[in-house]
């Protein structure tokens, strides 16, 4: 293996990178960004959905007790006022009297403005939730609200959820979807942003077992960011202390990661005792309880909240598979992805941009591009292409070469070892989904070798 640089990821990295590949965009770039707002690119909308492909795999299609929703983001403006989001969803707000800048206290270490050291004005405070206008003229229009989180939708279609599917508790609700605020400092590129996605699920639980479907919950989704490859040195488990707890959470756990700016949340599990399907119930006149047919009694569930962040899981997976290492003299980038969330999983690099050299690496092209994501890159040198998968994180290589005409077989080129194997053409695409599945590199279909010599084709053995 070529020798590891002790080079440190840095978010500079980071963004760089992704701008460069085509990973993620300052918004509207061309006008000069929009502040604290990003655009996926073409590889950085597959990673984001293979990252919310996974958590509902792992959430929704793996269980028996889970099913999903997309409630819409505008809902009846009383929602806000029974959650308590239009009264306390603030955060307090200092200006700074001289620069004029505005900063969020609770992110201040000083007493002084951060950027200027000018005096601080008293703290007031902030509602973080956007509003718009319901109708065609803005007077007489309903004022609505851009929901702050994805949660309320799955609270307000409780009922309509157990009549349909008659789960029974323990149950719960998933959703992923867009949530905005308008955060007063933002920052550290897609960490904190004023429009994200999130993944939440409101798990209903009979009351009195609450704490143990809490403590399930909190293994269950830190177990979660291991399954996407996530180191395990950069995960950790922090408890809210009692001054910290919204007013109707029993406990709450924060998941963090290590990000190249320290530890800082990527989720936060809540349990929200009966909370809101009480404050709904008072609000709306309906009855939001559940009857438990074993004890004969109506009652009102209480809920464990997962709530996480699209945009943060996929910096915390960028950052964790992003790799340096010497090679030929050269640094090597690489990004270590998970398989299962590498946006491209297989790119096909022929040797020669003549014929038949072309038509064979396109006919293999056609056939893989039917079950993977598959990219066709014949531009530059061999090094360079290797290079450029290798910075995009993609798993395997499969180069087709002058002798890929006379034995009908192609290379793989495994993008963390850079080992090599030649396999037969007809059995690519078996080779491929053992190798997807675990199977080691050198486990060789008949008639497979495996080649030495890194990027240059090499000698056969
Ligand atoms: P923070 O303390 O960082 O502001 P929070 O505790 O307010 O976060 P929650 O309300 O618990 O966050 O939201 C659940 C998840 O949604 C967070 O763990 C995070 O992953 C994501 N999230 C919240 N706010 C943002 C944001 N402004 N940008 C990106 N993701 C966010």
């Amino acid at each position: 293996m070529p020798e590891k640089v002790p080079a440190k990821v840095t978010m500079e990295k980071i963004v760089s990178l992704c701008r460069r590949r085509g990973f993620i965009f300052p918004s509207s770039e061309i006008y000069g960004g929009l502040s604290s707002c990003w655009d996926y690119g073409p590889l950085g909308v597959e990673l984001k959905r293979n990252v919310k492909q996974a958590w509902w795999q792992s959430v929704v299609h793996e269980r028996d007790d889970m099913v999903g929703l997309d409630a819409s983001i505008l809902m009846h403006p009383q929602v806000w006022a029974s959650s308590g989001h239009l009264e306390g969803f603030s955060d307090p707000l200092v200006e700074c009297k001289t620069c004029h800048l505005r900063w969020r206290v609770d992110d201040l270490k000083e007493n002084n403005c951060p950027s200027c050291g000018g005096e601080l004005t008293e703290p007031r405070m902030f509602n973080l939730m956007f509003k718009t206008f319901m109708g065609p003229i803005e007077d007489e229009a309903a004022t609505v609200y851009l929901r702050p989180e994805t949660a309320q939708g799955m609270f307000v279609n409780f009922e309509n959820v157990l009549n349909t599917t008659r789960k029974r508790l323990p149950f719960g609700i998933a959703q992923i979807g867009k949530a905005f605020r308008n955060e007063i400092t933002t920052g550290n590129f897609i960490f904190r942003s004023r429009e994200f996605e999130q993944m939440e699920i409101e798990y209903f639980v009979k009351p009195g077992t609450d704490k143990e479907w809490f403590d399930y919950w909190v293994k269950e989704r830190l177990n979660w960011y291991l399954t996407l490859g996530i180191k395990k040195e950069n995960l950790r488990l922090r408890q809210h202390m009692k001054k910290e707890l919204a007013h109707y959470a029993l406990d709450c756990y924060d998941i963090e990661y290590q990000f190249p700016m320290g530890w800082a949340e990527l989720e936060g599990i809540a349990n929200r005792g009966d909370f809101d399907l009480v404050q709904h119930a008072k609000y709306s006149g309906k009855s939001l309880v559940y009857f438990d047919d074993e004890v004969k009694k109506h009652y009102v569930p209480y809920v464990v909240e997962p709530s996480a962040g699209v945009d943060r899981s996929t910096l915390a997976v960028l950052c964790d598979a992003y790799d340096e290492e010497l090679d030929n003299d050269e640094i090597r980038v690489v990004l270590r992805f998970h398989t299962k969330l590498a946006p491209i999983k297989v790119a096909i690099l022929p040797l020669s941009r003549k014929e038949p050299v072309v038509e064979l690496a396109k006919q293999v092209y056609t056939d893989l591009r039917q079950r993977w994501i598959v990219q066709y890159d014949d531009a530059q040198s061999i090094g360079r292409r290797y290079r450029r998968q290798d910075e995009i994180g993609t798993p395997y290589c499969v180069t087709i070469d002058f002798q890929s005409l006379e034995d009908n077989q192609a290379t793989i080129r495994e993008r963390d070892s850079m080992n090599q194997i030649r396999v037969p053409i007809s059995t690519l695409k078996t080779v491929l989904t053992a190798k997807f599945n675990g199977e080691d590199l050198f486990v060789l279909p008949p008639g497979g070798q495996i080649w030495k010599g890194g990027e240059d084709k090499g000698q056969k053995n």
